[in-house]
């Protein structure tokens, strides 16, 4: 197939599907039910032998544009869309795992997701958190009950990065399904089809959607695994080609079922910010290269955490399987140096939880976000108290610099007595 390019593909992709009045964008289709002609056509399209739309918990229009963009730029066969990155995950775990079966993850993982995978302990589902910037570590893990691993590309917060090629050759060795997180780096900066993930989970509300104003997650099929080898699919959904086995498990046992549906109207926000997710992460990710490399030279911070520095452990794994570094950065300020203080004097960057807005946020992670964890896995995930992360924006670098320059020229200074 003749492939358009990246951003190509993505603006024109309503448009291949004959939108009514010539429109440029898929509509927002508030409806949640759709008629049928006759009796006959309802029982086939909810047998599945006929196209057609059945209830909007299930698929809807808006939604399924959506969906169609995310395939595409995951470069795979199929995506099914969630209310939340959070529901994403969760509802593609709980579609397609069972009580016995066995996990093996990073413990350097977004918290929710680490937190989510724990509740799974309550249901027979066994998680084991490795350093999964090794595979060895990964390897080690794995049991006669292993049914899938799930990493995320870049990590939270200190940028830790999985050893992704070598899991997924693991993985392809052992026939099992291996999940890939790429919110961080997005489908633009990184494709994990690309090392074998089956399935790619995105939080639509970081960069996809870029503009912080609506919340969606995705699962998409990459085609790369064989759900023959996989013992968990039901055999109604064993119909048509293998390689939609899973999705098919997931729409009906998670969408359907659980039913953590993305709104029409987040779905069309989010797709207004997909057409500049190339346009946007260039310019975020070349200013977080910029004020890395700045906050490294600064005598009030002890340790920058970004893959674009040379100093990063997984540097070359960065420089050789992404794009570029990404906008994500943390750093350790010097204890002497107040974290607090720091961060009530920025006067640009907004003191804020969320990440791939198109504003530079920052937020102290030890008492915020990762506050559950408590110490002990904090001091493992290299977390302390003066560890402050930043989502780096799109503004005009030089106002970002100004901005950190004085804030941190602030905290430097002795209190007033
Ligand atoms: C934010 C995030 C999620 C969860 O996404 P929500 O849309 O906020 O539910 C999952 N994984 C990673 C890596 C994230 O950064």
């Amino acid at each position: 197939m003749n492939r358009k390019g990246f951003t190509t593909s993505i603006l024109h992709s309503d448009r291949t599907g004959g939108i009514e009045h010539g429109s440029l964008h898929k509509p927002v289709h508030s409806s949640i039910t759709f008629a049928q002609p006759t009796a006959a056509d309802i029982a086939a399209v909810f047998q599945g032998r006929q196209a057609g739309l059945t209830y909007g918990r299930q698929v809807n229009p808006t939604t399924s544009a959506l969906e169609k963009k995310l395939t595409l730029m995951e470069e795979g066969l199929a995506t099914c869309c969630f209310a939340t990155g959070m529901a994403a995950i969760s509802t593609t775990m709980l579609a397609l795992l069972r009580s016995g079966d066995h996990l093996v993850s990073s413990s350097f993982l977004f918290g929710n997701t680490n937190s989510v995978f724990n509740t799974f302990a309550n249901y027979g589902i066994d998680t084991s958190f490795v350093d999964a910037t090794a595979v060895a570590n990964v390897e080690a893990a794995l049991r006669p009950n292993t049914r899938a691993v799930f990493v995320e590309t870049i990590a939270n917060p200190c940028t830790q990065i999985s050893d992704l090629a070598g899991i997924g050759k693991l993985c392809a060795e052992r026939g099992l399904l291996f999940i890939v997180d790429n919110t961080m780096t997005s489908p633009w900066n990184f494709r994990p089809k690309s090392v074998g993930a089956g399935l790619v989970i995105n939080s639509l509300s970081k960069y996809i959607g870029g503009h912080g104003n609506a919340l969606g997650g995705s699962v998409t099929e990459t085609g790369v695994f064989d759900w023959q080898a996989f013992p968990n699919i039901l055999d109604i959904y064993k119909t048509g080609p293998a390689h939609n086995w899973g999705m098919l498990q997931i729409r009906k046992k998670g969408l359907r079922d659980l039913g953590a549906t993305l709104s029409p109207d987040a779905a069309s926000q989010i797709a207004f910010g997909a057409e500049t997710l190339a346009l946007r992460q260039e310019r975020s990710a070349s200013n977080a290269l910029e004020l890395a490399h700045w906050f490294e030279a600064h005598p009030a911070v002890a340790q920058v955490f970004h893959p674009g520095l040379e100093s990063h452990p997984q540097y070359a794994r960065a420089q050789r399987l992404f794009r570029h570094a990404g906008s994500l950065m943390s750093i350790e300020l010097r204890p002497e140096v107040d974290c607090f203080r720091f961060l009530d004097a920025l006067e640009l960057v907004v003191i804020a939880s969320n990440l791939g807005d198109n504003r530079t946020l920052a937020i102290p992670v030890a008492h915020t976000i990762y506050y559950e964890m408590g110490p002990a896995r904090h001091a493992e995930m290299g977390i302390t108290d003066g560890t402050v992360r930043f989502s780096i924006g799109i503004e005009d670098i030089d106002d970002l610099l100004a901005d950190f320059g004085q804030a941190l020229a602030q905290a430097q200074t002795p209190k007033a007595p």
